[in-house]
């Protein structure tokens, strides 16, 4: 089942969309300002984000400014204003669309479909990435080992992709930079064994599996055993 998250500060319109949501099948998240609205955003549970201009904290411009460093969870802005500036910036920085408030419900609905289905195609179920019992699903943005759900942060996922994807090669803390932080990243390259340990921590010690290797003054490798 997918899950929205509302991000709009009037309760009022949040309900009512809630409601609707709900209804239709979905699951609901809401966030009443800008700054939970970006960390509830970036948790990896949510498969797309309704996202209002006028946030207190953090307008809803800096959110998706914000958001699209690290996530391509579709967006759709929600403005009560019915400006050209709003709408050209809020795609310009990377929303997937947007509706002008008061809006129909039936609209809201069919533009939440357009943009789920635009998501990058699911591989073919037999397809997911696996490496003994830890498998993730790509296409929903789930991870699990022994069939447990695992919690992973939109940056954990990543890292975890790419050892998944390049699983018996050894990979640099270089290549996770560049492969997940981008290669303008400035910042320290320990965030590398930051994340690893993470992951150690919620994959290789909470379930007991030896997934995760270091290579002494290499990098890391996952592999079973
Ligand atoms: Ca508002």
């Amino acid at each position: 089942m997918d899950r929205i998250l509302i991000v709009e500060d009037e309760e009022a319109i949040a309900r009512f969309v809630e409601l609707e949501l709900r209804h239709e099948g979905y699951d609901v998240g809401k966030a009443g300002d800008g700054r939970t609205g970006l960390d509830m955003a970036l948790s990896g549970q949510y498969q797309l984000v309704l996202l209002d201009i006028m946030l207190p904290e953090l307008s809803g411009l800096e959110v998706i400014r914000r958001l699209r460093r690290e996530s391509q969870i579709p967006v759709i802005m929600l403005t009560a204003r019915d400006t050209v500036m709003d709408k050209v910036s809020g795609l310009d920085m990377g929303a997937d669309d947007y509706i002008t408030k008061p809006f129909a419900i039936e609209e809201l609905l069919a533009r939440i479909r357009t943009a789920l289905r635009k998501r990058p195609q699911a591989a073919p179920a037999d397809a997911g990435l696996t490496c003994g019992p830890l498998r993730m699903d790509v296409a929903r943005h789930t991870v699990t080992c022994r069939e447990q759900p695992v919690e992973l942060t939109s940056r954990e996922f990543e890292v975890l992709k790419l050892l998944l994807e390049n699983q018996q090669i050894v990979l640099s803390r270089d290549t996770f930079l560049a492969k997940v932080w981008g290669y303008d990243y400035m910042g320290e390259t320990n965030v590398v064994d930051v994340y690893i340990r993470y992951l150690r921590s919620k994959i290789d010690d909470a379930f007991g599996v030896d997934l995760i290797h270091t290579v002494r003054g290499v990098g890391y490798v996952l592999r079973e055993g």
